[in-house]
């Protein structure tokens, strides 16, 4: 604990798994967010006090008034991150001052208060420290953090919070891909958008992703995995997948992506892969995109390999995008040289296996 971070109350579970039950997990098919540690972290705060009443506590239900402004408008942030488990048995963390930063940028658009980037890697560290054991070792895995914020006061009136609730729960994670990296068919949603302009979309909210449900819901009926969302002021623009920003590989080496548009979330990912294609002498490109140009681009051969990115996938190869009465790409095709670089780079960076040279890793335990 550093200094000047919230003292926290630390009261191990009373019903923590044993170490057979826990190992027994960690070595079946982990899956994504279906599995949670055996704590989680509280931290209370009202307008009058700020933040205070800092707790790890065994992890389970909330009690919340059924008035709270949460449940009646929404009012939700959150964030996801990794720890990784190194070679020699530390645990790491990748840029946390930066999902610290993007929760505040989220906290103000909500009328949320903003929790000090500081007590939120801080947030982070107490949660390893008494369950670090969860954090697997097979390759690929990690333990996936999820801090949320929420609205808990009770008060059915319209207003900026006067009371809120921040937590992280945290569940292993296994490979994404548990059979090896497979591109993937993308639906290309033409009915709705999953932000507007002025919105929240670049905001990480739980609202976002209620918009992106139905669309998402139209994807799997096409026998796709996800959407892709467009500008939501022409609808010619390319923004982001549900959850995942977008990248395009050209024939002559330049890698581009959407410019951040107001609309777009700015992933971490994101914003690595950038730095890491930069790094390597490639031509980077933030710009509009016209679908126009994704869909000409491929069937020419000028676009060679497209991919989305986030934290939970990593990187995730585009095989196909399809949409009404279209498909361009091949899904059969194996994923793109570039895209599959890239990857391991940057998984080879968060698991110690290549020298963090920007000094994205924080060690937590
Ligand atoms: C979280 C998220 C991303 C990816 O952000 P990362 O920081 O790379 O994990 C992209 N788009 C949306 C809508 C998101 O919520």
């Amino acid at each position: 604990m550093t200094a000047d971070t919230l003292r926290y109350q630390v009261s191990p579970s009373d019903h923590a798994r044993s170490a057979e039950q826990r190992e027994a997990i960690l070595a079946g098919e982990l899956g994504f967010g279906k599995f949670f540690t055996d704590h989680m972290v509280a931290i209370q705060w009202d307008k009058a006090q700020g933040w205070h009443d800092a707790k790890v506590c065994a992890y389970g239900p909330l009690s919340l008034d059924p008035s709270a402004s949460v449940l009646h408008y929404g009012q939700e942030i959150f964030e996801g991150i990794k720890a990784y488990r190194h070679a020699d048995g530390s645990i790491w963390t990748f840029r946390p001052e930066a999902n610290g930063e993007r929760l505040q940028r989220s906290a103000a658009r909500l009328a949320l208060p903003q929790l000090p980037v500081a007590e939120f890697v801080e947030s982070l560290r107490q949660l390893v420290a008494i369950d670090h054991a969860w954090v697997p070792s097979t390759p690929e895995s990690s333990l996936y953090f999820r801090p949320f914020m929420i609205a808990t006061e009770a008060f059915l009136g319209v207003r900026a919070a006067q009371a809120a609730g921040y937590y992280v729960i945290a569940s292993p994670a296994g490979a994404y891909f548990a059979k090896g990296v497979a591109p993937v068919s993308i639906w290309l949603s033409e009915d709705y958008a999953r932000a507007a302009k002025g919105g929240t979309g670049a905001a990480k909210c739980g609202g976002n992703y209620a918009a992106s449900l139905l669309p998402q819901q139209e994807a799997y009926a096409q026998g796709c995995s996800q959407v892709l969302f467009l500008d939501p002021v022409e609808g010619k623009y390319l923004e982001e997948l549900g959850g995942m920003n977008v990248f395009l590989v050209f024939k002559d080496g330049r890698l581009v992506t959407p410019a951040l548009s107001g609309s777009i979330l700015e992933g971490i990912t994101r914003s690595s892969i950038l730095q890491l294609a930069r790094d390597r002498g490639m031509q980077v490109e933030e710009r509009p995109i016209t679908i126009d140009e994704w869909k000409q681009g491929v069937a020419s051969g000028e676009i060679t390999e497209v991919f989305a990115c986030g934290t939970a996938a990593v990187v995730t190869p585009i095989g196909e995008l399809k949409g009404k009465g279209f498909v361009v790409g091949d899904i059969t095709a194996p994923a793109g040289e570039i895209t599959m670089s890239i990857r391991k780079e940057l998984t080879d960076i968060q698991y110690g296996r290549l020298p963090d040279r920007h000094g994205w890793l924080v060690k937590l335990r």
